[in-house]
């Protein structure tokens, strides 16, 4: 709801729109169809910010219905890695700032340097369900 809100969806178009589309659809649909056209919006404009902030609201709205997230959180990893490129860079590394222990897949990928090139190719991340990995200008 507070997703939808910040999108600039009011209360009234919600209940409007929650009548209109149940009973055969649920509000995650429309959720979705509205940051689906945000994406595309922000992704024209090759926003990579906009685009990050898109599919984290996308990722929130499929942990709510209890949906894969994984071509969504490759689909941000793929973000940054252009994002970094736009801004220059040639070589990323692959970090982990989080305090958890990481799993034997991730902790094998930490340190890593490579192209951006290859890490779009090879899209080494997330490693694992629990990813907390990320790409770092290198
Ligand atoms: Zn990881």
């Amino acid at each position: 709801m507070r997703t939808l809100k910040k999108h600039g969806v009011s209360d009234k178009q919600m209940r409007w729109e929650e009548k209109r589309l149940l009973p055969n659809k649920t509000l995650g649909d429309f959720a979705w169809k509205t940051l689906h056209e945000e994406l595309q919006l922000v992704a024209t404009k090759q926003d990579f910010p906009g685009m990050r902030k898109v599919y984290w609201d996308m990722l929130r709205v499929l942990e709510i219905e209890g949906k894969d997230t994984l071509h969504i959180e490759k689909a941000l990893m793929q973000t940054d890695l252009n994002f970094n490129k736009s801004l220059g860079f040639k070589r990323v590394v692959i970090v982990n700032h989080s305090e958890e222990e990481h799993c034997e897949k991730c902790q094998a990928l930490i340190g890593k340097e490579m192209s951006i090139q290859t890490a779009l190719k090879t899209m080494p991340l997330p490693a694992c369900k629990n990813c907390q990995c990320q790409y770092e200008p290198a």
